[in-house]
């Protein structure tokens, strides 16, 4: 038969069957409900949190049905690969420790799991033997249109406004004699491989999306490339249909974007009679940009790329926290009724994903982040914003390692009580409030006293310096005599007096600790100033004033 000529022509080599890669991929070895899910980048940029997402969604999935989540490097366009974003990725994935049951590492040799390769360019026997069973039964053709070709098929059917690819009477070569095409094969003429679509663009179909529900799409008539002329690669739509059926994924989350391709994945999993997975098409991920939402970009916004929180310092379960209450409206609550427990116990419903949009934002992100910091201990913090400043600020991490006891002991203030401070939201942002805490950065100061008269602080803390403060003091203590000292010098120490009618003060005693922690700290708010001053030390504080009253 022809076409078994063309087949061989094609793909001398493959001498294996579908069949045969069935048997090698058997079904896993699961319980029923066990869903397995991938993450499925292209090293085609940087992981941004439309991609952070889908990974997290696809990790919670596997980890609360015991089943299965796996990395796939889809690596076949590779004019468009990005260096280093094959370790950057799995780098994010180490640091949130979304850590996947299989996967291959080229650079390291490391590779786990039965499924594999684990990376679509190590694929391509398989994808061919798949093209090959396809060529074979005349599902699939050589197509010789030329790029100029094509390009101007586009062209008119943009002026036209006729939808844009290669159906109907576009699709010149899918009827060509097997003979013909065989002798422009055996010419050299460069051809890619098409997929001979069978479907109507007129009839629709039903597809249950597990986020969006139940739609409706028309039927594929495109004949879409399956394999590429230059480098013989399979196309993303392919690779996904072999790869995902021989894996035994049972839930595709991903973008959007892709939510259009349904009907070309529905006609390729109709085409070879392979049950199609789940899909989970995730929502938008928006943000506010003065009055208006819009979709979060890449380009716009520093904190649509996962590198921003790294820099930054967030700690990681905060960040998941953050996007775990945009995935699922029910997150939050959930997250009420169990403050200690593990996101991945969280049921987790696609259906309960916004088809609408997921709004994420930023200030809602370092609340969590500020309750998480909170609650961790004094060395949990220290470790972490060690650890952010080993990469981001050495000069600080010296300092940390420097005075480990003493930065512990700022990090402690008000922590071990019930309602703990919340004065961080991410390590880099714990150097910005307490750097002044160090001599080594205490240098070259400016003071803002502007609203006070310059002569008036001076004197008030030499009277406080001088006849006040005393080291041995408790917070009581200390606090009794700023009053004292209050009332000696006319300083209001009832708010509400002051409130009524301040023209009879000269301040209130908040004026007055604010000249102190001016004098300590340079700035207006801080963690309770009695216990900087305790940590301070009496001689640290009485220099410090003495800058000012001297
Ligand atoms: N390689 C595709 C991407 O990076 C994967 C989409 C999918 O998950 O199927 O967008």
């Amino acid at each position: 038969m022809n076409r078994e000529e063309l087949a061989e022509l094609i793909f001398p080599d493959i001498t294996k069957t579908i069949e045969d890669y069935e048997k090698l991929y058997p079904e896993r070895n699961l319980s029923e409900n066990a869903r397995i899910t991938r993450f499925a980048p292209s090293p085609t940029g940087f992981m941004h949190i439309g991609h952070f997402m889908p990974s997290l969604i696809d990790y919670v999935l596997a980890r609360q049905s015991n089943g299965v989540f796996f990395l796939r490097n889809e690596d076949t366009d590779t004019s468009r690969e990005v260096e280093g974003a094959v370790e950057y990725i799995r780098s994010v994935l180490k640091t949130y420790d979304l850590n996947p049951d299989e996967y291959e590492y080229r650079d390291t040799n490391e590779t786990k799991g039965e499924y594999g390769p684990y990376i679509q360019t190590e694929r391509k026997e398989i994808y061919h033997t798949f093209i090959k069973h396809l060529i074979l039964e005349g599902k699939a053709y050589p197509c010789f249109l030329t790029q100029e070709e094509m390009d101007s098929i586009r062209e008119s059917q943009s002026r036209d406004k006729r939808r844009i690819g290669i159906y109907g009477r576009y699709a010149k070569y899918r009827d060509l004699p097997v003979e013909e095409a065989i002798n422009r094969i055996k010419n050299g003429e460069i051809y890619t491989i098409r997929l001979k679509s069978s479907g109507d663009f007129n009839r629709k179909f039903k597809f249950n999306d597990l986020a969006n529900g139940e739609m409706e799409f028309p039927e594929n008539d495109i004949d879409i490339p399956i394999m590429k002329s230059k480098d013989r690669l399979p196309t993303y739509h392919f690779a996904h249909l072999v790869d995902d059926h021989l894996m035994h994924t049972t839930h595709v989350v991903r973008g959007q974007e892709w939510m259009s391709s349904i009907p070309i994945h529905y006609e390729l999993f109709k085409t070879f009679g392979f049950k199609m997975p789940k899909y989970v098409h995730i929502p938008l991920i928006l943000k506010k940009d003065g009055d208006s939402i819009r979709k979060i970009s890449k380009r716009l916004d520093p904190e649509a790329k996962m590198s921003y929180y790294e820099e930054k310092g967030y700690p990681p379960l905060a960040v998941i926290e953050a996007v775990m209450t945009i995935a699922n409206s029910n997150y939050e609550a959930w997250r009420e009724g169990h403050p200690d427990a593990h996101f991945t116990e969280f049921e987790f419903s696609p259906k309960k994903m916004s088809a609408s949009g997921a709004l994420f934002d930023l200030d809602k992100l370092d609340n969590i982040s500020k309750n998480y910091i909170s609650k961790l201990t004094k060395e949990e913090v220290y470790e972490g914003v060690l650890e952010w400043s080993k990469k981001y600020d050495s000069e600080f991490a010296n300092i940390l390692e420097k005075y480990k006891n003493k930065s512990m002991a700022i990090y402690n203030i008000e922590r071990e009580q019930k309602k703990p401070r919340k004065d961080y939201a991410y390590y880099s942002e714990i150097k910005e409030k307490t750097w002044y805490m160090y001599d080594e950065y205490f240098k070259d100061i400016e003071y803002d006293f502007s609203a006070y008269d310059r002569e008036e602080v001076k004197k008030i803390l030499n009277i406080y310096i001088q006849e006040y403060y005393s080291e041995l003091d408790t917070e009581e203590m200390w606090f009794n005599k700023i009053k004292e000292l209050c009332e000696k010098e006319n300083y209001a120490t009832n708010m509400k007096e002051y409130k009524e009618d301040s023209s009879k003060f000269k301040g209130s005693v908040v004026d007055v600790t604010n000249m102190i922690r001016i004098a300590l700290t340079t700035l207006t708010t801080t963690p309770n100033l009695y216990a900087l001053m305790q940590i301070l030390g009496a001689e640290r504080v009485k220099n410090r004033i003495q800058k000012i009253t001297q």
